[in-house]
C-alpha cells in the first residue's frame, strides 16, 4: 500500500505516520527528516537545503524529487511506504505519480490531516523533538516527565529552528498556497480521505484506519 499524508505544517503527520507505518508495516518516509538529517551530517543535499528550511520554503522540486524517489527504491519500501511532507506541491506529487507508474504501483490513498490555523500555530511554537527518536512533545498538551528529555529513549529534546513564530507563518503560506491544490488533485483522482486532526494521537489514528478502511470497500 502506498499512502501519502498531507497536512499543513503542525497537523501532525510526522505523528501520524509513524503510527501508521507500525500498524500497517509501512516504511515511513519523511522529506523533512531526509533533509534534517542531511543537515546534521553537513552533506551537499543539506547544505542545498539549509536555506529555504530556515526560511520556511520549500527546497527546489528537482532536488527534493530526486532525494524522495531515490530513498523509495530502498528495499525497506518493498512492502509499501507512507509518505509524510512529499508530495508538497503538483509538479511533486506528477514527478512521484509518473515514477511508481514506471515500476506498476500508485498511491493509493491521500489522507488530508485537517486542523485549524489557530491549532496549527499553538501546536509549533510549543513542539520540542526528540534528537534521538524524533519522538514529538508539545511543552503544555504533551510535557515530557522530565524537561529536555525523551520518555521513550532518554534522548535530548530540542525546538526546531523552523518552529519560530516568522518561519512558521511563511511555512503556512507556502502551504495553503503550494501543497493545499494537492487536495483537489487526489480528489479528482479518488484518493482522498480527509479528516479532522484534532483528538488524542490514538483517538486520529483509528480514524485514519477506519477512513482508509471504509475507502477501500468503495
Ligand atoms: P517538515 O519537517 O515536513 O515540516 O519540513 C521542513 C522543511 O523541509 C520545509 O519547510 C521545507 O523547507 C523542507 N521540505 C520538506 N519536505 C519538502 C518537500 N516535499 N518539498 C520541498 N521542501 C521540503
Amino acid at each position: 500500500m502506498y499512502i501519502v499524508l498531507l497536512g499543513a505544517p503542525g497537523a501532525g503527520k510526522g505523528t501520524q505516520a509513524a503510527l501508521l507505518s507500525e500498524k500497517l508495516k509501512l516504511a515511513h518516509i519523511s522529506s523533512g527528516d531526509l533533509f534534517r538529517q542531511a543537515l546534521a551530517n553537513g552533506t551537499e543535499l543539506g547544505k542545498q537545503a539549509k536555506m529555504y528550511m530556515e526560511k520556511g520554503q520549500l527546497v527546489p522540486n528537482e532536488v527534493t524529487i530526486k532525494m524522495v524517489l531515490d530513498r523509495i527504491t530502498a528495499p525497506d519500501c518493498k512492502n509499501g511506504i507512507i509518505l509524510d511532507g512529499f508530495p508538497r506541491n503538483l509538479e511533486q506529487a506528477g514527478a512521484l505519480d509518473k515514477a511508481l507508474i514506471e515500476t506498476g504501483e500508485k498511491i493509493d490513498h491521500a489522507v488530508y490531516i485537517k486542523v485549524s490555523e489557530a491549532e496549527l500555530l499553538s501546536r509549533l511554537t510549543g513542539r520540542w523533538v526528540c534528537r534521538g527518536c524524533q519522538a514529538p512533545y508539545h511543552e503544555i498538551s504533551s510535557p515530557p516527565k522530565k524537561a529536555g528529555v525523551c520518555d521513550k529513549c532518554g534522548g535530548q529534546l530540542y525546538q526546531r529552528a523552523d518552529d519560530n513564530t516568522q518561519t512558521i507563518k511563511k511555512r503556512l503560506q507556502v502551504f495553503f498556497a503550494e501543497t493545499a491544490p494537492l487536495i483537489d488533485y487526489y480528489s479528482k483522482a479518488g484518493k482522498l480521505v480527509e479528516m479532522q486532526g484534532e483528538g488524542s494521537m490514538e483517538e486520529i489514528s483509528q480514524r485514519i484506519i477506519s477512513g482508509l478502511k471504509t475507502k477501500a470497500k468503495k
